[in-house]
């Protein structure tokens, strides 16, 4: 990996970003820098807002009230946009603010929290994890910080589905077989994930997804894993066969 500044704070912002450009940060990032990281004018860090790239920054005031940055120059630019859009059965609470974390340290582009029958979790709270997945960005040099959509449910997202992109299935009734030999032919394509809840997928759901065009159903291997187990187990197959972890 090429080398990277692991040492130097990184922070999220929303404002553009370019040479020159001062950006005046919110109630919340100012107190952090100040107060908890306790950096005072002068100091540096990196901010990135997953648009412009990452940018070297030093603190341009440090008020009581008010914390600016002065953004200098460019230390990565922006990747182009992945295409991995994970989708699953949201979990509750924090295990849910851990499968949204992993999901942006696995490179997933956009997350789609999807209702199935056995789905736990009653509501979803989408600005929970929206600041989850800033902060893996912020702490793991993620630069494409993923798209977080509403809750839809596992019917109208099938019924939506472009005909011809694929869907990785991780069907945990599947036989087992290789998953990597099953991925190796999405090289390339668009990719995406579903991964169900707890209790599992249903029989209707299940015929349903058997049913899309673009399905691809993987075994997980012989041992049911918990959903956020899954999500990364399966993250990482689909990123190693077809995705970004290969050149
Ligand atoms: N009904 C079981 C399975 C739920 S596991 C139970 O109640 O424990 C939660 C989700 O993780 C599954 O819907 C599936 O998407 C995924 N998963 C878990 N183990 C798997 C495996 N061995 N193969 C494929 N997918 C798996």
């Amino acid at each position: 990996m090429a080398s990277y500044d692991f040492a130097s704070t990184r922070l999220f912002v929303e404002s553009d970003l370019g040479p020159g450009a001062e950006v005046t940060l919110d109630a919340a990032q100012a107190n952090y820098l100040r107060n908890v990281l306790r950096m005072g004018e002068g100091a540096g860090l990196l901010a990135f807002n997953g648009r412009d790239g990452e940018w070297r920054a030093r603190i341009a005031e440090a008020a009581k009230k008010r914390v600016t940055l002065a953004i200098e120059s460019l230390a990565r630019p922006q990747p182009a946009p992945g295409r991995l859009r994970y989708l699953f059965a949201p979990l509750k609470h924090a295990r849910l603010d851990y499968m949204a974390q992993k999901a942006v340290e696995m490179g997933a582009s956009r997350l789609s929290p999807v209702l199935t029958r056995r789905t736990q979790a009653a509501r979803v709270n989408t600005e929970r994890m929206r600041a989850n997945t800033v902060e893996a960005a912020e702490q793991c040099g993620v630069l494409e910080v993923p798209a977080v959509d509403e809750p839809a449910p596992l019917g109208a997202v099938l019924a939506g589905w472009p005909a011809d992109e694929p869907l990785v299935f991780c069907d945990e009734d599947a036989d087992i077989a290789d998953p990597i030999e099953a991925l190796r032919p999405l090289k390339g394509r668009p990719l995406a994930l579903l991964i169900g809840p707890e209790g599992g997928f249903d029989p209707a759901e299940r015929d349903a997804l058997l049913r899309l065009r673009g399905v691809v159903r993987i075994s997980l291997g012989p041992r049911i894993l918990r959903a956020d187990t899954a999500a990364v187990a399966a993250l990482a197959a689909l990123q190693a066969a077809a995705g970004d972890w290969a050149p």
